[in-house]
């Protein structure tokens, strides 16, 4: 069912401590902790702990959990000091897009110039 935990879920896993994590930020709803394989020097994902497979649909669910995630991304950045700089939150959306874990997550990307349009 939507939102409950999934066992094949590796971040449903690392919400409840069976995988691992470098964990920057703990809160009700989400958690925020560090890309293991990070693509700038912050990188940081925030995920709600509540499964659902991607951000659209963790918003149309449960959007005050949707915004806990996105106010836990700029808290992230200031946490991390990448709110001066500037920094990107990347919600990839579909496996063309490049999802490749289906529980919803913001990538938060800073540290580094970054280009426009994306790759
Ligand atoms: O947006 P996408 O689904 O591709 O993002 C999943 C992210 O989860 C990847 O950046 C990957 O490096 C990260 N990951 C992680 N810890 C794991 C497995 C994947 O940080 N144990």
């Amino acid at each position: 069912m939507a939102g409950e935990p999934q066992a094949d879920c590796l971040f449903c896993k690392i919400v409840t401590g069976e995988v691992p994590a470098d964990v920057v930020r703990d809160t009700a709803t989400t958690l925020a902790f560090r890309d293991i394989n990070p693509q700038a020097p912050t990188h940081v994902l925030v995920i709600p702990k509540v499964h659902h497979p991607d951000a659209a649909s963790l918003a149309a669910a449960e959007p005050g959990v949707a915004a806990d995630v996105l106010r836990e991304a700029g808290e992230v950045a200031k946490v991390e000091g990448i709110d001066g700089s500037g920094y990107r939150i990347i919600l990839n959306t579909g496996s063309g897009a490049g999802q490749t874990v289906f529980h919803a997550h913001a990538h938060v990307l800073g540290g580094r110039g970054f280009n426009w349009p994306p790759g």
